[in-house]
Parts: structure tokens; C-alpha cells; sequence
């Protein structure tokens, strides 16, 4: 099936062609780690993740590089202001972003490079630069890129030519689209930069952000790879000054396909860290969510559309998930003979729609209605009483392949806590009670188990129960 991406480039959809046949080489700007990752970071790293499970559902082998931006503005200026040093300042919020991707049941990238260990990539990157012309060293001993080199410059980010000021510097890593200009690729150590100072060509200094990344997608994907991602706010600078860096240095194209995702909001606001309006996966975890269910929150919205988080939205995750627990649940005790075949159509439809869906840029929307579809078949089917044991084992197996896109199933896992044995066997009890008539001890039974948070429902051929609330 052609898979459809939309390439931010030219703004529209095209159809996906690897450089090699059969595989993917992606890169994907990683954390800046001076802090705690917010669930607004996590929706970047859950589209991406969506997009590897995709690209790999689909049959392509996938290379994925995801950096750690270790050494920058901010993780310097937090480190000092904790007297810590910059290794020791990031390793806590590394090893917790880490965590937390476990948490999210994110696939993980094939490396993860620090900043740090390719220091002296990035300076033969920028004296490759500066020998063909397109960087150049100021009064103040940093290194800047000259954007009136690079004719396409602001091609990315669609920003005309009368309102780039070449010439005119800027050194900080970030900076909005009305400040454009040279950019420093090499920053002169200054007092504010403390003990973290590298040694180059062109005196102590240390890195910009933005060729971090070139530098580190070149080593790990070559001169020219198939697709980058990052959020939207990645654009520009840092996503222009990269193909700047990397196309001027290897004279050839950087990315074929650039991918970006929309902001996590809240209340109308992007979610940030200066905003203050941020949560991160551990404040979530303290209130008693679970992975899995914000992981379904931040897959609720097409990527390029912006997704609203509220509480509500994890409640309501909650309850689907419990659904679809008890379905499996339901699926596995299934014991009927029969050969399956009164779930082909269901089957062969909601696969169609799944795979349909995601091919049109990772539609996940249509995915998810046609995960609900086979759901609501899956129900109907067991409550008519019609459904064999090789029919629920392949709605089953239906579900488990849905999940290595989706990852927030628990078809196998866990299943059988979601509902006790001893739960189980009062309602076992009650059935048998009820089919030798003897009311009074089912209606006691019944009773018993809604003390103890359950509601069981008849239903042909058997019971149902429900978790109450
Ligand atoms: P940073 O650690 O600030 O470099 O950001 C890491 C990633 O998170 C980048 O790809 C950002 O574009 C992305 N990001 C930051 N805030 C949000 C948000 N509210 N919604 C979605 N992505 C975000
Ligand atoms: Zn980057």
C-alpha cells in the first residue's frame, strides 16, 4: 500500500519513497535535557513514534537517530545556577526522559547521540563551512553561518528574502522568524558559560544548538537521509539553519521528507515550560494515571492538528481502555467449536480501514474508528452467542496487530487481573445458581460481588462483568 506523508517542505502530501528500497533512515531532534520532559515534548515523541510504528507495520526496516541536546543555552544556564556540573546536571533528566519513554511504550530509536560526545564532529563540520565560504569567524570570536551564501535560505520556513538581514548576528540558539540572520555555529566561551568550554581552531567555545544536529545526522544517516521530524516550533531556526549547515557542507540535498507535529495546548495555549501551564508524565503518574492511558490522550488528534489536553480526556481513556480489557478478557473464555469463518468480514473490513487510515499521513482518527468498529463486531458477536473459539483467537490476534501501532493495548498482559479469579468464580457460582433456579442465592451472590465492585450482567449463553466505578 503507497503510504502518503505530508512533506512540510511544499506543504502537501506526497507519496512516500524511501532513498533504499525496504528502509527508513530518520532522524528526530531529541530533548534538550535540562528538565523534566513535559507531555507537550511527549506528543513530539509520540507522533514520531507513531511514524516509526507505521513506517515498520508497513515493512520498511526503520533507522531512527534520536539526539540529546546535552550542551546549549539552557542547559548551561540551569546547571550553573545549581553549581552542578553539565554532565552530572543532565544524566538526572536523561536517564528520567528514559523512563519515561518506557512509560509511554515508545519504540526506541536505533542511538541516541549526546551532544557532548561529537564535539568534534561538529568542529570539522564548521571548519568544512568555513573553507567553502560559508561561515565566517566576527569581532567576537564566535563563528557565524552567512545566510546571503545559501540562496534557498528560509525556503523551510517560507520567510522572503527582504526580510532576512544577513550580516546582522544573532548568537543565541533560539530566536523568532523577525530576527533572522547569521547564525553562530561556534560560540566564544564568555563568563556566563562557566567550566563548559571545548577547545576548536577558533579559540574556547562550545556549539550552537542547531549544528548539533546536523553534525550528528550526518554521522549516523549520511549527507542525505529520508525523513526528519521534530515539532512544528522546530521549523525555524532550528530545521532552516540544520539544511543551511548540512546542504551547504555536503552540496547536496539534506531530507527528503520533513515532518512536523502540532502543539499539545491547554486552555488554548501551547503547553511550555515558560508558559508554566505544563504537566509533566510524572505529575500524571502522582495522580494515579498510567502510561497507557495518557499514551492514548496524546494519540487523539491527527499530528498535525492541535490536541487539547484536559483531565477529562484521560478519564474518558481510562474507561475505553477498561472496555477493551474486558473484551479480551471476554474473547479469551470464549470455548465454542467452530472454524472462525463468522468473523471474516468483520476481520477483513476493519483491517482494510486501519491500514487505509494510516497510509493517509497516519490518519490515526479513522484508525481508531475502525479499532472501534471491530470492537463493536467483537461484542455483538459474543453477546449473540455465535462466536467460535477460532473466531474470538483471531479477533484477538486482530487486536494484538492493531497494537504494534497503537501500544496501548493489554491484550495478553495482565489480563487476568483485570478481572480476580475469586471475582470470576462469585459469578461462576451465581450462574449456576440461576440455572438451578435457586434465586435467592443468586440474587445473594449478585449482591456480594457489587460489595466487593463489580456488576454481573446476563447475557445469552453466560454473564458479563463490569468494574463499577
Ligand atoms: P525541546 O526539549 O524544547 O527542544 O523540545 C523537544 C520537542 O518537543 C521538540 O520537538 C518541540 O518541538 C516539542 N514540543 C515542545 N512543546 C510542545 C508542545 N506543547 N506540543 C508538541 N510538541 C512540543
Ligand atoms: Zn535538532
Amino acid at each position: 500500500m503507497e503510504l502518503k506523508l505530508f512533506n512540510t517542505m511544499d506543504r502537501r502530501l506526497e507519496t512516500f519513497k524511501p532513498l533504499t528500497p525496504g528502509e527508513v533512515r530518520m532522524y528526530t531532534c531529541g530533548p534538550t535535557v535540562y528538565n523534566y520532559a513535559h507531555i507537550g515534548n511527549f506528543r513530539a515523541y509520540m507522533f514520531e513514534d507513531l511514524l516509526h510504528r507505521v513506517l515498520a507495520y508497513f515493512g520498511y526496516r526503520v533507522i531512527q537517530v534520536m539526539n540529546l541536546t546535552d550542551v546549549d543555552d539552557k542547559t548551561i544556564r540551569d546547571s550553573r545556577a545549581q553549581h552542578l556540573a553539565l554532565k552530572e546536571f543532565t544524566a538526572k533528566y536523561i536517564e528520567a526522559f528514559f523512563a519515561d519513554l518506557k512509560t509511554l511504550n515508545i519504540t526506541p530509536a536505533a542511538v541516541y547521540p549526546a551532544a557532548t560526545d561529537h564535539i568534534g564532529e561538529m568542529i570539522r563540520l564548521i571548519q568544512t563551512l568555513i573553507d567553502k565560504g560559508y561561515a565566517y569567524q566576527a569581532e567576537d570570536r564566535c563563528i557565524y553561518f552567512s545566510i546571503d551564501k545559501f540562496p534557498s535560505y528560509g525556503r523551510l520556513a517560507r520567510i522572503d528574502r527582504e526580510n532576512q538581514r544577513s550580516g546582522v548576528r544573532i548568537k543565541n540558539d533560539e530566536y523568532a522568524k523577525d530576527a533572522v540572520a547569521d547564525f553562530a555555529l561556534w560560540k566564544a566561551w564568555d563568563d556566563n558559560d562557566g567550566e563548559v568550554a571545548w577547545d576548536s581552531p577558533w579559540g574556547k567555545g562550545r556549539p550552537g544548538w542547531h549544528i548539533e544536529c546536523s553534525a550528528m545526522a550526518m554521522k549516523y544517516l549520511g549527507p542525505t537521509f529520508d525523513i526528519h521530524t521534530g515539532g512544528i516550533d522546530n521549523m525555524f531556526p532550528h530545521h532552516e539553519d540544520e539544511i543551511a549547515q548540512s546542504e551547504c557542507a555536503n552540496g547536496c540535498q539534506y531530507v527528503n521528507y520533513w515532518l512536523h507535529c502540532a502543539h499539545l495546548m491547554v486552555n488554548g495555549e501551547k503547553m511550555s515550560k515558560s508558559a508554566g501551564n505544563f504537566f509533566t508524565l510524572r505529575d500524571l503518574l502522582a495522580k494515579g494515571y498510567s502510561g497507557r492511558e495518557v499514551r492514548y490522550v496524546l494519540l487523539g488528534a491527527h499530528y498535525r492538528k492541535k490536541l487539547n489536553f484536559t483531565f477529562e480526556a484521560l478519564d474518558q481513556a481510562r474507561e475505553t481502555l477498561k472496555k477493551f480489557d474486558a473484551l479480551f478478557v471476554r474473547l479469551k473464555a470464549v470455548t465454542r467449536p467452530g472454524d472462525g469463518k463468522e468473523c471474516g468480514e468483520l476481520l477483513a473490513d476493519a483491517d482494510a480501514a486501519f491500514r487505509t487510515a494510516l497510509a493517509d499521513d497516519l490518519n490515526i482518527a479513522e484508525a481508531t474508528a475502525a479499532v472501534f468498529l471491530l470492537q463493536r463486531g467483537a461484542n455483538s458477536q459474543l453477546d449473540s452467542g455465535n462466536l467460535s473459539q477460532a473466531g474470538a483467537q483471531k479477533l484477538l490476534a486482530q487486536f494484538r496487530n492493531f497494537d504494534e501501532v497503537l501500544g496501548f493495548f493489554r491484550v495478553d498482559e495482565a489480563v487476568e487481573a483485570v478481572i480476580p479469579p475469586a471475582i470470576a468464580a462469585l459469578a461462576e457460582q451465581r450462574l449456576a445458581a440461576k440455572k438451578a433456579r435457586n434465586f435467592a442465592e443468586a440474587d445473594a451472590l449478585r449482591e456480594q460481588l457489587k460489595a466487593a465492585g463489580w456488576l454481573v450482567e446476563d447475557i445469552p449463553g453466560g454473564f458479563r462483568l463490569k468494574m463499577l466505578d
